[in-house]
């Protein structure tokens, strides 16, 4: 075993070296990013090393490789596993030098930056104090780790490894695809399923150890644009519409108490991400976000309603109003195949786990794939604290999820 333990943090190291940050500027093209190609290259060339023979990286930087299955499993349904290939954009990507801190308990001081100290300690990472005595891996704070999700590629990697060189470990066809461009909500979106060819996947992209999510949001954008009449304000009596009253009247009827900061678990929100606006014309930019289908239109029929309402009021169009569905959640669909979600529970508590299932509070590459006809829970990587410089992912963690990902492909062999 001690040699493939050591593989799996070596080759993350090495993945996290390559920065491939996508680029939401750039999100017309995938890649986004052309950094992004480097990686791909390299983990075609190294599962074709394995002995993934049919392993390419395409003109998107799409990396798919198939494993047939393990003897008397050849009639099983063939699994996707999917990690991506992009880091976040939110904090510095580019030369990420990962290292191994002997973690003692108490503050830990990664590093300074400005002349300002970046630590991890309890109250930015619950959960810290629990992981004293551990080896983790993190950077000296002046960029993010991408363990988002370079924790994922290794651990599918390390998986792939172990496999390939040992013909007693019991798997179905396996489908593997590393995906770019999934942090600026692209990912899957270019996978040919069919080429793909699985029936039923997990991406590996998520937190702490023993994460299992199938619920996401059901997510719309709305667009608001306020036509307002300008006139010099000292003749402005009985003529003037000012715009920025409008948002504001717009805006104060949508609950205070259904925002971002003061929602958590299944509770959805209006969003207001952006506002421009002078007394001529307002724009504004929402997102409405619910796990439940039903609550998620009625938020989309309050906003049109609101609309109607000043419109009605003003005797004019002046509020107008486009909505746009986003993704929805993937619960619908993984409710036809819990045995995905079982499984997984099952797999971490075989390796020493308590498995725990929370809803998203966003999307993942498995809401659009699983509303594409792939069905695709998404697992934990082990990382904490993503898209920040303070990103770290216990030893332990990278070395266990290889173990959850052998233990959970038997599962369906
Ligand atoms: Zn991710």
């Amino acid at each position: 075993m001690a040699q493939q333990v050591n593989g799996v943090l070596e080759r993350f190291i090495r993945y996290c070296k390559v920065g491939t940050p996508s680029d939401p500027k750039n999100e017309a093209e995938t890649p986004s990013n052309a950094a992004e190609f480097e990686l791909a290259d390299m983990l075609a060339d190294e599962l074709k090393a394995l002995g993934v023979e049919d392993a390419v990286s395409d003109d998107h930087a799409y990396v798919v490789g198939h494993i047939p299955a393990s003897a008397g499993s050849e009639d099983k349904p063939c699994l996707g596993l999917i990690a991506h290939i992009d880091a976040s954009y939110d904090a510095p990507a580019m030369g990420v030098e990962p290292r191994v801190v002997h973690y003692e308990g108490g503050e830990l001081l990664l590093g300074i930056v400005n002349g300002q100290d970046i630590t991890l300690n309890e109250s930015n990472t619950p959960g810290l104090s629990k992981l004293a005595g551990k080896d983790i891996v993190c950077t000296d704070g002046s960029t993010l780790l991408a363990a988002d999700d370079k924790a994922g590629v290794a651990e599918i990697m390390e998986l792939v490894s172990r496999i390939m060189a040992d013909l007693s470990i019991a798997h179905p066809r396996l489908a593997i695809c590393f995906a770019p461009d999934e942090e600026i909500g692209h990912g899957c979106s270019l996978l040919d399923l069919k080429a793909y060819g699985a029936d039923i996947a997990y991406t590996v992209d998520g937190e702490e150890i023993g994460g299992v999510e199938y619920e996401t949001f059901n997510a719309a954008s709305a667009e608001v644009h306020f036509r307002g009449h300008e006139i010099h304000p000292g003749s402005a009596k009985n003529i003037m519409v000012n715009a920025l009253h409008l948002f504001e009247e717009f805006d104060a009827m949508l609950p205070a108490s259904e925002r971002p900061e003061h929602t958590d678990g299944y509770e959805g929100f209006y969003h207001l991400c952006n506002a421009d606006s002078n007394c001529a014309k307002a724009n504004a930019l929402y997102i409405i976000r619910d796990h439940d289908r039903a609550k998620f239109e009625a938020r989309k029929a309050h906003m049109e309603r609101v609309a109607q309402l000043m419109n009605a009021r003003l005797g004019q169009d002046r509020v107008e109003l486009k909505i746009r569905d986003q993704y929805y959640n993937m619960a619908e669909v993984i409710a036809e195949h819990m045995e995905l979600v079982d499984y997984a529970k099952a797999s971490f508590e075989a390796c020493g786990y308590t498995p725990k299932v929370t809803p998203v509070r966003g999307g993942t590459d498995g809401s659009q794939l699983s509303l594409r006809g792939l069905p695709c829970p998404n697992l934990s990587t082990g990382g904490f604290n993503f898209h920040s410089v303070r990103e770290f992912i216990p030893v332990y963690a990278l070395e266990d999820m290889v173990d959850v990902l052998q233990n959970l492909v038997g599962r369906f062999a």
